[in-house]
């Protein structure tokens, strides 16, 4: 059944991106609350992009730990929108902010549901390129799925370094800054597992790990502690199993690093068993 944009009620904003707005909306037969990423028409060619890709991924994607989409509106104004489903429980950021850090438990719960959703991706040669806390959804039953797919690869013909980037720096591995400094033949795909290390480790103690708590992200300095620093660790306390999860995901070189389906067999997990 396909839904028609005129059948929505806007209720509220949820969010702004760069160049959309998301909406909560209500389908007014159904009652049925949706999540609406809208696009205008004027907005710029970079914006059209993205919005275009995440069109594009959302349609071929198919797994409950990645957002669904219902439909997608392009409009003869160059306006342009995604129905996906609405995440009743905000971004892991916003979560973080509101409740907290994450225990262990909490957080070995959310890492296989993160690692269920890159799987898949990877196994769809998609690399999402720009996970973290704000761009994993949550709801009320605490699924986590994976959003936001504007700066996502399809890895189509041959591997080529993944290049042109316009988004967040602070989660990128090393090898992405410098393709060039390990060998050109990087495995695009681990650069996602370099992101979710850094991802939970910034939800277990509670800010962004190469900067102290509060300190103002400075891009240079930032790059040069990412390239050329040792990754960073988990404070006095954390279990060996976690920790040693941590450094199989942050390994400066991309070909230390566990793949996704590597990750979902790691002790940390396997001490931290599904209740389903
Ligand atoms: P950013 O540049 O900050 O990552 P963006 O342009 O990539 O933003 P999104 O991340 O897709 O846009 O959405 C912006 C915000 O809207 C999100 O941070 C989130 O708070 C909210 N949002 C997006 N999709 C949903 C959804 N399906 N359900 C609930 N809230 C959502
Ligand atoms: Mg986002």
């Amino acid at each position: 059944v396909t839904i028609s944009q005129t059948e929505l009620d806007k209720l509220q904003v949820l969010g702004h991106g760069n160049g959309g707005t998301v909406y909560k909306v209500q389908h007014k037969r159904t009652s049925k609350i949706y999540a609406l990423k809208v696009v205008n028409g004027d907005s710029d060619l970079t914006v059209h992009r993205q919005v275009s890709r995440e069109m594009e991924i959302l349609r071929r994607t198919d797994s409950p730990h990645i957002v669904r989409c219902y439909g997608t509106y392009v409009k003869p104004s160059g306006d342009v929108a995604i129905l996906m489903e609405y995440m009743d429980a905000g971004t892991l950021d916003t979560l973080l902010r509101s409740r907290g850090t994450f225990s262990e438990t909490e957080l070995a719960h959310i890492t296989r549901q993160i690692l269920k959703g890159l799987t898949y991706l990877h196994a769809h040669k998609i690399i999402h390129r720009d996970l973290k806390p704000s761009n994993l959804l949550v709801n009320k039953n605490m699924e986590v799925k994976i959003a936001d797919f504007g700066v996502s690869k399809i890895m189509s013909r041959r591997l080529d370094p993944c290049n042109s980037y316009v988004g967040t720096c602070a989660y990128m591995s090393p090898e992405r800054f410098d393709p060039d400094a390990h060998g050109g033949n990087y495995d695009g795909y681990l650069g996602d597992i370099w992101s979710l290390g850094l991802t939970l480790m910034e939800l277990y103690v509670g800010h962004f790990p190469f900067l102290s708590p509060g300190q103002r992200p400075d891009w240079a300095t930032l790059m040069c502690a990412i390239c050329f620093g040792d990754p960073p660790t988990l404070p006095q306390g954390t279990s060996d199993e976690f920790r040693s999860f941590i450094e199989c995901c942050l390994q400066k070189e991309s070909s230390k690093r566990w793949t996704a389906s590597q990750l979902l067999d790691h002790p940390f997990l396997r001490s931290h068993p599904t209740s389903d």
